[in-house]
């Protein structure tokens, strides 16, 4: 029953904030998903007597390793890397690695954990993991960057493999990075194993539309959220944050459905374009230069820049895509998105939105599309470069992003149902939370004890 129930996972919530009173990032993502939970105990006693959630938020394993390189003065510099394999019951662990200074073990952990459930909604065959490193990329040479990914994967390269755990990019890892981990881990293992990486160049094993998907995904799914409400794209105003490679391609979806994009942003400040964002213009800056958004007006005079990321969620808009990183989104923001009549929300970023903001955007109506629904259009292609990698086959564009298509709007529906037959309906944290929490809880108890 519901007491008991809620006995259950306050105990085990209670345990985990004395055991992890240091991780606040991971304590966060957990208590999100427990706040979905007791529907899920009081319809499952037996999930209680497996203890199965104590075991879930217990990572599988956690890498934790030196990286050690030589910068262009020769000077030998020292890094910490991480691999955390949080699960493997649905598929080999998956996910991205990390280069980013912010990088520690709470990060790790919460990406790791959320990695479970995203990567279980899907619908494929992966589990979940998250790697990375505390090394800052901003301001390398790309010797530089070759050489830290070389000394990454002399010690990564023993904790993973096709069938084991296959690593992908993330903030600060895009092909060039997967190319040269891909390069050493050749060299080392003297094998073309194709699979043990995703995220790969098209041509060099990688898949089309593996770029491209984390940003399509979002736009895909929130197509199916507004098809609900008979709304499309058309003609809406969108803010999206960030300006890599998910806010990118999340802009250039949305333009294609004839939305308006005014701003994105980087780390230190935003851009607003009345008339709808250059996609060009930010691609050149972003992918060709890795220069700051702020010289995007250089190129429009009619576009301003605002220094600070937060500012962003006062440009008023229909739709906002928060795709830069965590936290980004507090309950002052998501407050002020609100007053300006925002409609939809949905996170290409993981966990952009603080608990505070999710509750905001939940009490007042706003459709909101959880992370771990939304954005999962990237690891599900990696998924899709896998089955190309082991049928040494590669698919056209065409097909790669009608499945991409298909999982999308698999995932909203999966989502949308688990929400309505746990009580919640409309809400998709509950939904998509719960649908993932039960299919990896079964296959605990289907797997044995371990
Ligand atoms: N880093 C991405 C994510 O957060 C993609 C991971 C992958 O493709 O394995 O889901």
């Amino acid at each position: 029953n519901k007491a008991s129930a809620e006995t259950y996972i306050n105990g085990v919530f209670e345990q985990l904030k004395v055991k992890n009173a240091h991780q606040p990032e991971f304590l966060q993502a957990a208590e999100e998903i427990f706040l979905s939970l007791t529907p899920v105990f009081e319809q499952h006693p037996e999930y209680i007597q497996h203890n199965i959630l104590s075991r879930m938020v217990e990572p599988d394993r956690i890498i934790s390793f030196r990286v050690t390189w030589q910068d262009d003065y020769n000077q030998v510099q020292v890094n910490r890397g991480y691999r955390v394999q949080f699960s493997n019951v649905v598929g080999p662990y998956k996910g991205g690695l990390r280069f980013h200074p912010s990088v520690n073990e709470s990060i790790m952990k919460f990406l790791a954990f959320e990695q479970v459930f995203k990567n279980t909604l899907t619908g494929l065959p992966i589990g979940g993991a998250k790697g990375g490193s505390d090394f800052n990329p901003k301001g390398k040479s790309n010797s530089e960057i070759m050489r830290f990914c070389q000394a990454f994967m002399t010690e990564l390269y023993r904790h993973i493999g096709a069938d084991v755990d296959v690593p992908a990019g993330d903030m600060g890892v895009g092909a060039r990075e997967i190319g040269y981990l891909f390069g050493q881990y050749k060299r080392i293992r003297n094998a073309h194993e194709a699979g043990v990486l995703t995220g790969k160049t098209p041509g060099y094993g990688g898949s089309l539309v593996r770029k491209e998907a984390t940003g399509y995904g979002l736009v895909y799914f929130v197509e199916e959220m507004l098809r609900d409400i008979n709304e499309t794209f058309l003609n809406k105003t969108v803010v999206v944050s960030g300006s890599g490679n998910v806010a990118i391609y999340a802009i250039e979806k949305a333009q294609d459905l004839g939305a308006k994009v005014v701003a994105c942003s980087d780390s230190n400040g935003y851009i607003f374009d009345p008339e709808g964002i250059d996609l060009n213009i930010v691609k050149e800056i972003k992918e060709v230069k890795s220069d700051r958004i702020q010289t995007y007006v250089d190129y429009r005079p009619n576009a301003t820049y605002t220094e600070g990321f937060q500012g962003i969620w006062s440009i008023p808009c229909d739709i906002a895509l928060p795709c830069a990183t965590q936290n980004e989104i507090d309950g002052d923001s998501a407050r002020t998105l609100l007053a300006n009549g925002v409609k939809v929300v949905a996170e290409g970023a993981n966990m952009p939105s603080n608990l505070e903001a999710i509750n905001v955007f939940l009490e007042n109506g706003i459709l909101f599309g959880p992370a771990k629904a939304a954005n999962a259009g990237g690891v599900a292609t990696s998924a899709l470069e896998m089955a190309q990698n082991s049928g040494r086959y590669y698919w056209t564009f065409e097909e790669v992003d009608e499945k991409l298509q298909e999982i999308m709007k698999n995932i909203y529906v999966k989502s949308k149902e688990a929400a309505f037959k746990y009580g919640s309906p409309g809400n998709l944290v509950v939904g998509s939370n719960i649908a993932a929490f039960v299919k990896v809880a079964d296959g605990l108890i289907t797997e044995g004890v371990y």
